[in-house]
Protein backbone atom coordinates (compact mmCIF):
# COMPACT_ATOMS: atom_id res chain seq x y z
CA UNK A 1 0.00 0.00 0.00
CA UNK A 2 1.17 3.46 -0.63
CA UNK A 3 -0.33 6.61 1.25
CA UNK A 4 -1.70 9.31 -1.49
CA UNK A 5 0.32 12.61 -0.53
CA UNK A 6 0.14 16.39 -2.58
CA UNK A 7 2.55 19.13 -2.22
CA UNK A 8 1.57 22.10 -0.12
CA UNK A 9 2.24 24.50 -2.56
CA UNK A 10 3.07 27.00 0.28
CA UNK A 11 5.55 25.05 2.16
CA UNK A 12 6.93 22.25 -0.67
CA UNK A 13 6.85 19.65 1.98
CA UNK A 14 4.55 16.42 1.42
CA UNK A 15 1.04 16.39 2.74
CA UNK A 16 -1.19 12.65 3.28
CA UNK A 17 -4.39 13.30 1.60
CA UNK A 18 -5.67 10.58 4.04
CA UNK A 19 -6.02 8.36 1.18
CA UNK A 20 -4.18 4.66 0.55
CA UNK A 21 -3.88 2.84 -2.45
CA UNK A 22 -2.05 -0.08 -3.82
CA UNK A 23 -0.36 2.44 -6.35
CA UNK A 24 0.23 0.10 -9.62
CA UNK A 25 -3.10 -0.37 -9.57
CA UNK A 26 -4.70 3.24 -9.12
CA UNK A 27 -6.78 4.48 -11.69
CA UNK A 28 -6.93 7.37 -13.03
CA UNK A 29 -10.61 7.95 -11.96
CA UNK A 30 -10.37 7.20 -8.72
CA UNK A 31 -8.28 9.65 -7.78
CA UNK A 32 -9.71 12.39 -9.82
CA UNK A 33 -9.40 15.36 -7.85
CA UNK A 34 -10.17 16.52 -3.96
CA UNK A 35 -9.57 18.86 -1.61
CA UNK A 36 -7.83 18.77 2.30
CA UNK A 37 -7.13 20.84 5.06
CA UNK A 38 -3.28 21.04 5.29
CA UNK A 39 -1.86 19.85 8.40
CA UNK A 40 1.25 21.71 7.83
CA UNK A 41 0.17 25.52 6.74
CA UNK A 42 -3.61 25.67 7.34
CA UNK A 43 -4.76 26.25 4.08
CA UNK A 44 -7.32 24.12 2.30
CA UNK A 45 -5.73 22.47 -1.03
CA UNK A 46 -7.11 21.62 -3.76
CA UNK A 47 -5.74 19.26 -6.16
CA UNK A 48 -5.80 16.56 -9.13
CA UNK A 49 -4.81 13.42 -10.02
CA UNK A 50 -1.50 14.46 -11.86
CA UNK A 51 -0.64 16.07 -8.90
CA UNK A 52 -0.27 13.49 -6.32
CA UNK A 53 2.47 10.93 -5.77
CA UNK A 54 2.72 7.84 -3.82
CA UNK A 55 4.72 7.46 -0.43
CA UNK A 56 5.38 3.73 0.06
CA UNK A 57 4.43 2.50 3.85
CA UNK A 58 6.94 1.58 6.24
CA UNK A 59 9.70 4.34 5.83
CA UNK A 60 9.24 6.74 9.41
CA UNK A 61 5.68 5.41 10.24
ZN1 LIG B 1 -0.32 23.68 2.90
Amino acid sequence: MSRIMITCPETGKPIYTGMNFDWPAIEPCVVQQGSLTCPRCGQVHEWRDREVFPEEDGGEA
